[in-house]
């Protein structure tokens, strides 16, 4: 029998690897009855908690009805009503839809169709990219290349198509960020078909936050030279940052948003990438070569939209986000017995004493066996510590993963 190679783990640090029978809510639920509390949504994709029987009952009905289908030529139900639910929700410079299967390759999606967009309207050759310093677009080559280079890549850094990096806007001296930009552009932007930001948050470069101001910056270059925004909205979107989308936050609309985790509820994949009209018509016309190229095989799984389309229906009248603010409320209450820890929305983090600030640091691997023994479940970055449960968690589980904290801090 093949053995499972477990992904982003060590198997060689011999870490227990627990068998969950079931879930619930926000907890994970092993075989011989350990009840985890899932202090970071499953890797951030369960927002609206574990089995939500509003979204299970769904996927049970879609499953009897059709599970899959060949997505060129042919449409169903769940794409179409998935995407008049989510429009309800964006703005209508976003009238167009395109559905993958998982955050990185939502995110190729968005690249390639800004790169095509220049190549078919202009027969311009913008192929490049700029991204932000410690971002993380997923672990495909496309991800890899437009994420931060890192322990991460290291091995394939070579085969990684090339991408500018711009700094990180540290607080009080964003004007760096901007400059810099700016400078790029100035010298390449007929070469930069696109700039690639996870909005407000870098998740994995270690919950590091900025503020909306930047995003507007950014855009306004990117509009100034002519190169499309593209807001990957994979961790961000469905509330993580206290809006139902990070942009929210600023005064901008992207030209084209990646979406992908929270949009099922985070119960099975799904992704999608929403673009202008504009882009779309560089691709429209009788000229088959010009026709967007990309697939999956699953692209547009029933199964996954109908999932898609009962959890917006749950985000009627943006109801989640009162979690979100009972959530961030505990937060605030508790902050003051953090030295240096920050919150948004409903994302907690800080980092601890005396660690470089490593994803292999081995403090990483003893806080997280700390918290597992106490029944919990968070997975530091390097030192950086952080909490990102379902939205659904109740105040005494919160207690218990701060009690853990407070220890810690
Ligand atoms: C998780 C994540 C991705 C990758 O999504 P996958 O579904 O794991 O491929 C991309 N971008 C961001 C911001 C993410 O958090």
């Amino acid at each position: 029998m093949a053995e499972i190679w477990h992904p982003f783990w060590q198997h060689g640090l011999k870490e227990p690897i627990f068998e969950i029978a079931c879930t619930q809510d926000e907890f994970l639920i092993t075989n011989t009855g350990k009840k985890i509390i899932d202090g970071i949504s499953s890797w951030w994709v369960n927002n609206l908690g574990h089995n939500n029987p509003y979204i299970t009952d769904a996927i049970k009905k879609q499953a009897c009805i059709m599970q899959q289908i060949i997505f060129a030529g042919f449409t169903h139900k769940p794409a179409i009503e998935t995407a008049e639910k989510l429009s309800r929700f964006l703005p209508s410079k976003f009238s167009r839809i395109f559905y993958s299967d998982s955050g990185s390759i939502c995110v190729e999606v968005g690249l390639k169709m800004a790169v095509g967009y220049y190549y078919n309207k202009f027969g311009k050759n913008k192929s490049k990219i700029v991204a932000m310093e410690h971002s993380y677009h997923g672990d495909t080559f496309g991800g890899m290349s437009s994420g931060a280079k890192s322990v991460f890549n290291r091995p394939y850094e070579k085969m990684l198509f090339d991408v500018i990096h711009i700094p990180y806007p540290i607080k009080g001296r964003e004007e760096i960020t901007i400059k810099e930009y700016e400078k790029i552009l100035k010298s390449n932007a007929d070469k930069i078909g696109a700039i690639v930001l996870e909005p407000l948050v870098l998740g994995s470069g270690g919950m590091l936050f900025y503020e909306p101001f930047i995003l507007d910056e950014l855009y306004r270059l990117s509009k100034e030279y002519d190169v499309m925004f593209v807001l990957d909205e994979v961790m961000t979107g469905f509330g993580r940052t206290g809006t139902m989308f990070a942009f929210e936050q600023s005064n901008i609309t992207p030209d084209i948003i990646c979406l992908s985790k929270g949009l099922t509820g985070g119960t099975v994949p799904l992704a999608a990438t929403l673009c202008t009209e504009e882009i779309y018509n560089a691709f429209y016309g009788q000229d088959k070569s010009k026709m967007f190229f990309h697939s999956s095989s699953y692209t547009a799984n029933p199964i996954s939209l109908a999932a898609a389309s009962a959890a917006l229906d749950l985000w009627k009248d943006k109801k989640p986000l009162n979690d979100v603010k009972r959530i961030n409320n505990y937060y605030k209450a508790h902050v003051k017995n953090f030295s240096n820890a920050r919150i948004l929305g409903g994302i907690f983090a800080f980092e601890t004493d005396g660690a470089k600030n490593d994803y292999t640091a081995n403090i990483a691997v003893k806080l997280y066996r700390y918290f597992l023994e106490n029944d919990v479940l968070l997975r530091p970055l390097g030192n950086t510590v952080y909490v990102m449960p379902p939205y659904c968690i109740k105040e005494e589980s919160l207690d218990k993963i701060f009690a853990l904290l407070e220890n810690i801090a």
